[in-house]
């Protein structure tokens, strides 16, 4: 139940799971970064987590980001309520449609992680340029061809690179795949490593940006993510409990 969950336990498990993955892949805790999906749960429970030193969470929904991070009008939103030291950082972590794009860069995220075509890549990059800032992204790929998902295809993302690197209010950081559900976390592995590769190529064609981020693995699977080199683990069911919706 919702309301008797211990956010700041769930927490403690979890970074002690990250840091023992980390440490069978002898990398750096330092490196990775644990990002608190709240979708779906209230603004209390994301305080309770910022209590418990949580700094970045993670939204898939434009406008339920707005409210509960961004709002200045709403009494709710974190914003509002927080001085700016102590404010969360904000990912955007679902697929932006093009009326809200808008409202996605309003936000001011931290990282929109899922940059899925390069029409919205380019509305993006105008909107960043009226809002005079530069707005950091992801790359969503598409790693096992899926008919059914978002993101660039390997294919089309070597096409298109080019071409989003140049926007010039736009950086992009890296990519962001979500691969398809298995329970076995093992299953997903070959896509964390098909990732990985595709970043490494990107990062050898493309050297003008940073290419550093790969944001891989959630609840299930964020450990064998780190062992093939996440540096961002969207972690929600592990950290709030289950979602109703
Ligand atoms: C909901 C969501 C997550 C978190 O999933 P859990 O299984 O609850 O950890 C991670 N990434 C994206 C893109 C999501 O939409």
């Amino acid at each position: 139940m919702t309301d008797t969950i211990d956010i700041a336990a769930n927490l403690a498990q979890v970074r002690q799971r990250m840091a023992a993955a980390a440490q069978r892949a002898g990398r750096s805790l330092d490196e990775i970064t644990l990002l608190a999906v709240s979708k779906t749960h209230p603004v209390g429970l994301i305080a309770q987590a910022l209590t418990a030193g949580q700094r970045d969470f993670g939204e898939n929904r434009v406008e339920e980001a707005w409210a509960k991070f961004a709002d200045p009008d709403s009494p709710e939103s974190l914003t509002s309520r927080l001085s700016a030291a102590d404010r969360p950082r904000l990912h955007l972590i679902g697929p932006i449609q093009s009326r809200k794009a808008s409202l996605a860069v309003a936000c001011r995220p931290a990282l929109i992680h899922a940059v899925d075509r390069l029409k919205i890549a380019a509305r993006l990059d105008r909107l960043a340029s009226e809002a005079q800032i530069v707005q950091e992204v992801l790359l969503e790929v598409n790693v096992a061809g899926e008919a059914s998902k978002f993101g660039f295809s390997p294919l089309e993302l070597h096409r298109d690179a080019e071409t989003i690197l140049a926007l010039p209010h736009l950086r992009v950081a890296g990519l962001m795949t979500i691969p398809p559900y298995e329970p076995e976390p093992e299953a997903a592995r070959p896509h964390f490593v098909a990732l990985r590769r595709l970043r490494d190529q990107l990062a050898q064609r493309h050297p003008q940006a940073a290419w550093r981020q790969l944001s891989m693995g959630m609840s299930h699977d964020f450990e064998t993510a780190i062992e093939e080199g996440a540096t961002i683990v969207r972690v929600g069911t592990a950290i709030f409990g289950r979602r109703d919706a």
